[in-house]
């Protein structure tokens, strides 16, 4: 991904110039084949925008982002059609992303045929196969949707996915809704699948801890920006950018010697109508200056293999 840009008309007002929401702002990250890349931040950051940018569900206003070595940005229909098959998301709420009316197997099935995936007489047998790669049986094909539970569904959406053997996969909040011990389930079984499967994931959460055991390397976004990428170890023991450490701070921990105090962010996030001068964090950083105030702070692989968009380093 390479300096992508989202701006979005806002409002119209009288008397006012047209407004614009800077929803993302010269994002570039690699996102490893087989790997997982978490992105991080709190809602309204961008992070969503970008995960359907990346599918072009959402056209960017710049930028460029290539798959497998291709600028998906340039694609002519034929190809979008093909990459709308190797790219899937899933959503937080399985619920809505499940019609009612529509025996879950069934919803399946429907996915290969539109797809001409396998042959006609086969497709029961194919759907009871993925059922049992995201941990269903073969029973529950001819149930509906609310008679399965939250975990439940997202394994159904998630086996709707697998259906047209994607590469590729957008995991957005998709186990935010879902309880905790429900939640590691999930991620265990997405850990499985990308094993199994070769799959590569962006994986959208507003919570550090929930990345923190599939993802490969974070990035933390604050109101468009990326402000620090770090491998998720170097990024859990020395968190660098201000923000990132006021995230980390935020999870309670269980280990008694650890010397970390929580740091308590004032003010709420400003709007993306209306970006602050400088660095964009400012307005909440513990350790902001005159200069954070006036110059946005450039992004500095700082140390070696890392990145992070602050004045202190
Ligand atoms: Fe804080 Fe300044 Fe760093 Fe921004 S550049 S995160 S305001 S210290
Ligand atoms: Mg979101």
């Amino acid at each position: 991904v390479k300096h992508l840009v989202k701006h979005f008309p806002g409002k119209k007002k009288l008397f006012a110039p047209p407004a614009v929401v800077k929803a993302v702002n010269d994002l570039s990250f690699t996102i490893g084949k087989g790997t997982t890349y978490g992105l991080v931040g709190e809602s309204g950051c961008g992070k969503s925008t970008t995960g359907r940018m990346l599918l072009r569900l959402i056209e960017p206003t710049s930028g460029e982002v290539f798959y497998q070595g291709k600028d998906i940005l340039k694609l002519n229909r034929l190809e979008l059609r093909q990459l709308r098959k190797d790219m899937q998301i899933v959503f937080q709420d399985p619920f809505s992303a499940l019609n009612p009316r529509i025996r879950v197997g069934e919803a399946i099935r429907e996915v290969l045929d539109i797809h001409s995936i396998g042959e006609p007489n086969t497709r029961r047998e194919q759907v009871y196969e993925l059922f049992h790669r995201v941990g269903l049986n073969r029973e529950q094909y001819d149930r509906y949707p609310h008679e399965f539970s939250g975990g439940q569904r997202q394994r159904i959406v998630l086996a709707r996915a697998l259906a047209v053997d994607p590469g590729f996969i957008v995991c957005d909040e998709a186990v935010s809704a879902l309880d905790v011990s429900t939640q590691s389930q999930v991620i265990n079984l997405l850990e499985d699948l990308q094993q199994d499967l070769s799959l590569t994931y962006l994986f959208i959460a507003h919570n550090l801890s929930v990345v923190r055991h599939i993802a490969d390397k974070i990035g933390v976004m604050y109101l468009g920006n990326l402000v620090e990428e770090a491998n998720t170890d170097d990024l859990f023991s020395e968190p660098l950018h201000p923000y990132t450490q006021a995230l980390l701070s935020a999870i309670p921990r269980t280990d008694l010697n650890s010397k970390r105090e929580r740091i308590v962010l004032s003010g709420d996030v400003p709007s993306p109508l209306n970006l602050p001068a400088g660095c964009v964090f400012h307005t909440r950083c513990p350790a902001a200056r005159e200069q954070c105030r006036q110059e946005a702070p450039p992004q500095k692989n700082v140390p070696a293999g890392r990145r992070v968009a602050c004045h202190l380093y």
